[in-house]
């Protein structure tokens, strides 16, 4: 980061959570602040969930422009905010807030987020194609979202409670998602495979420290045809192992340090009103605070 110089007329943007600590939104979006050379900081606010109520109410009147949200405040703020975006109300979350015209609006950067490596790296025709999702909880929401955004002929999401992939499937049933999307279990998935043109991981299986696990067993990844895309939402380690199999069985692989710089891009191009943010200069910021 170029030199920090808080003014008097210094902007507040920021990221509620709680914790907070382990955050890496600051980091990435000062880098991008910096390099616009703009008068802004964001900063880490630690909010116990019952305190949100009153903590949204005094960034409102500290002039706060926006905030990202994260765990546990997703679900929680939504009945606190005056709008939310029907992108929002699909995921069933708000990971972006602003104030606009004298309220908190909120939307969801993570299908934003989730689509920017595929549309910009991989500019395919998506009519035809097979997604397969692993996992169905609050990420994977913005998954299925994206895929239908990018027009998936089929969408399925393994999991491995029923009862939960049940529910899940029933939140899209009055949506236009719900006809495509299909739901099974991981008993079904060496059959799904030779058709999956994109297998996306949305399980914490694999994250650092558990570097050597995958959710996905050897035999069943060599199954995936040398072409398919494997997407890991996890970005430490990078590669995961379960990139690394689906590498060696010829797949192309993109890994979560893409998704989580492209949803904060988003964010900044809504709070700052701008259409172009430096995002090789806040991967950058990660990547060398994660060794990568
Ligand atoms: P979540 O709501 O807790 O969902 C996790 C899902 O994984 C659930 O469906 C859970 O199954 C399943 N799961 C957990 N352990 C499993 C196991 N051992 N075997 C099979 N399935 C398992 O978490 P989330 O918020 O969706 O986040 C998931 C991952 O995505 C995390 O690693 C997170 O860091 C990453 N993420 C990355 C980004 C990014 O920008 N790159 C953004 C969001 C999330 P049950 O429902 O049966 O418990």
């Amino acid at each position: 980061m170029t030199n920090l110089l808080i003014t008097g007329k210094t902007q507040l943007l920021g990221v509620i959570g709680y914790p907070v600590e382990h955050s890496l939104s600051p980091l990435m979006h000062n880098a991008a602040l910096a390099e616009l050379g703009l008068d802004f900081i964001y900063l880490p606010f630690p909010i116990a969930p019952q305190n949100l109520q009153v903590a949204i109410a005094g960034l409102a009147a500290i002039k706060v422009v926006g905030f990202s949200v994260t765990i546990p405040h997703k679900q929680a703020i939504m009945p606190l905010l005056s709008e939310i975006s029907p992108v929002a109300q699909a995921i069933g979350a708000v990971n972006t807030v602003t104030w606009k015209n004298g309220q908190w609006v909120g939307t969801n950067t993570d299908i934003e987020g989730f689509i920017a490596p595929l549309q910009t790296r991989y500019q395919q025709n998506w009519s035809q194609k097979v997604a397969v999702i692993l996992g169905n909880g609050g990420a994977a929401r913005a998954v299925v979202a994206g895929c239908h955004q990018l027009g998936f002929a089929e969408i399925h999401v393994v999991g491995r409670n029923s009862q939960k992939l049940e529910e899940f499937r029933h939140s899209w049933e009055n949506s236009p998602i719900g006809d495509k999307l299909q739901v099974q279990t991981w008993d079904d998935l060496a059959t799904l495979l030779p058709h999956a043109n994109l297998l996306v991981n949305t399980t914490p299986v694999g994250m650092y420290p558990h570097v050597n696990d995958s959710p996905v067993q050897l035999a069943d990844m060599e199954k995936i045809s040398p072409g398919a895309i494997a997407y890991d939402l996890i970005y430490t380690p990078s590669p995961t192992q379960f990139l690394q199999q689906a590498e060696q069985q010829g797949a192309i692989t993109i890994d979560g340090l893409e998704m989580l710089v492209q949803q904060g891009v988003a964010a900044l191009k809504i709070w700052l009103q701008l259409e172009t943010i430096p995002v090789d200069v806040m991967g950058e910021a990660l990547r060398s605070h994660l060794g990568l």
